[in-house]
C-alpha cells in the first residue's frame, strides 16, 4: 500500500525542497564531527541546537527519539542511505523521556529538521501531535515516522510495510499467502504485525499473548478488517490463545509462519517462548529481535529444521520506507543493508 497515497502527490511538498542543506564547505569547518552512531544526544542538546548553539552539528536534520535509544542502529543505516543519495543531511539519536516528546518535536522543527523517527515509548503519543496522518498510521494507532512542512506534521507508520518486505526479502514469501502465528500480539510491534496481516488478508491469524485482554482487543480490530470482504462462516479467521503448550501445538499444526514480537529472547537467560519440541521443519520462524542475531527461539527452530530469520531485515525496510517519506526518493536499500551488517558485526 503506498504511503500517504505517495506523499509527493499530496499537498505535502517534499521536505528537502523547503530547507537549504548546509554546504560541505561549512561542514568542513565544524571542528570535531561526532560519530552519530556512537553519540546519544539529549533533549537539552536539541534545545540548544534550536537556538543555534550546542554540540549537535547543523547538518543533523533527522533523528530517532526514544527512551532508551542508545542501542538504536538507525543512525548507521540512515546516514549510509543519506550519503548514498548524495544528501548533506545527517541522522542522530536523541534520548527523550515521554514527558518531553511534544517539546522535542517542536524543537526539532525549529532546528530545521526534515522529520523524525519515533521508537519506544513514543509511537502512540506521537500520533496525537500530528496535524495529518496517513492511512496506515491511523489504522495502527501509532506513528514511527514524522515529516515536517512548515507548521504541519504528517505521521506515517512504516513498521507493517517493513514487515511485509522483510518476510519477502528473508524467505521469498508473501504475508498474504501465509497462515501466521504472532507471539506477543498485544504489544506495539505485535499489534502492528497483526493488523498488517489482516490488511494483507492472511488466510489464518493466531494471536498469542501473555495478557489475553490485549490480544482480544487486537483480534477484534483484525477481524473487522478481515470480515469486511469475507463471507460469514463458522470459522473465525483470527484465534487468540495464551502461551499454553497444548493450545500452541494444536495451532502450530495449522501455521506456516511464526513471528516473535515479544521482547523475550533479548537476554541469553530468557526462558523459551515455545517448547522446542513443538517446532517442526515445515515452519518458517521470524524473530523481530536482531540482537542477539540468533535468539533461543531461532536456535530451537534451526535445530528442528525450520527456516529462520532475525529482525534486521525489518529494521532495514521500515527505515528505508522512512527515508523515502523524508526525501521523496527511492531508498538506497543495499547501502543501508551494508551499513547495518557492519554495525552488527
Ligand atoms: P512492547 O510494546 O513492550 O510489547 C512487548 C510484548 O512482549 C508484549 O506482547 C508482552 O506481553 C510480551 N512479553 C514481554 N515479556 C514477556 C514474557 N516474559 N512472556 C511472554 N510475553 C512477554 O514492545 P514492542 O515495541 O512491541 O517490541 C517487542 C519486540 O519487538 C522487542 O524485542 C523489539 O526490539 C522488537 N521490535 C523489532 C523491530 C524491528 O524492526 N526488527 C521493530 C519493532 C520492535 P504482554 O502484553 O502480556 O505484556
Amino acid at each position: 500500500m503506498p504511503l500517504f497515497h505517495s506523499h509527493s502527490n499530496s499537498s505535502f511538498s517534499p521536505a528537502l525542497d523547503n530547507y537549504p542543506l548546509p554546504s560541505s564547505a561549512i561542514r568542513g569547518l565544524i571542528p570535531s564531527m561526532p560519530d552519530l552512531q556512537q553519540t546519544t544526544f539529549t533533549i537539552a542538546d536539541l534545545r540548544s541546537r534550536a537556538e543555534g548553539r550546542g554540540p549537535m552539528p547543523d547538518d543533523v536534520r533527522l533523528a530517532v527519539l526514544g527512551f532508551p535509544v542508545a542501542h538504536s542502529l538507525s543512525p548507521a543505516m540512515q546516514n549510509a542511505g543519506l550519503a548514498a543519495l548524495g544528501l548533506e543531511a545527517r541522522y542522530a539519536k536523541i534520548e527523550c523521556p515521554p514527558e518531553d516528546l511534544a517539546e522535542a518535536v517542536d524543537r526539532a522543527r525549529a532546528a530545521n529538521f526534515l522529520g523524525l523517527n519515533l521508537t519506544i515509548p513514543h509511537k502512540f503519543e506521537a500520533l496525537k501531535i500530528c496535524t495529518e496522518v496517513d492511512d496506515t498510521a491511523r489504522l495502527l494507532g501509532s506513528a514511527n515516522t514524522l515529516l515536517f512542512d512548515g507548521r504541519r506534521t504528517a505521521g506515517f507508520n512504516t513498521d507493517g510495510t517493513g514487515l511485509v518486505r522483510a518476510i519477502r526479502d528473508s524467505f521469498g514469501m508473501d504475508l498474504r499467502d501465509l497462515r501466521v502465528m504472532i507471539l506477543g500480539a498485544g504489544g506495539g510491534a505485535g499489534t502492528a504485525a497483526a493488523l498488517q496481516c489482516a490488511l494483507e488478508k492472511c488466510p489464518r491469524l493466531v494471536l498469542v499473548n501473555r495478557t489475553m485482554e490485549k490480544a482480544r482487543d487486537v483480534a477484534a480490530r483484525a477481524n473487522q478488517l478481515l470480515q469486511s470482504d469475507r463471507l460469514k462462516g463458522p470459522d473465525d479467521p483470527v484465534t487468540v490463545i495464551p502461551f499454553e503448550t497444548d493450545l500452541l501445538r494444536d495451532q502450530l499444526a495449522r501455521t506456516d509462519l511464526v513471528i516473535n514480537a515479544t521482547s523475550l529472547g533479548m537476554k541469553r537467560s530468557d526462558p523459551p517462548l515455545i517448547p522446542a519440541a513443538l517446532l517442526t521443519p515445515d515452519l518458517t520462524v521470524f524473530d523481530m529481535i536482531y540482537r542477539p542475531a540468533v535468539t533461543r527461539l531461532l536456535e530451537d527452530a534451526q535445530a528442528a529444521g525450520a527456516r529462520t530469520a532475525n529482525g534486521l531485515s525489518m529494521l532495514l525496510h521500515q527505515g528505508a520506507l522512512s527515508l523515502e517519506v523524508w526525501t521523496d526518493r527511492p531508498a538506497p536499500v543495499d547501502a543501508m543493508r551494508a551499513a547495518l551488517a557492519k554495525a552488527t558485526d
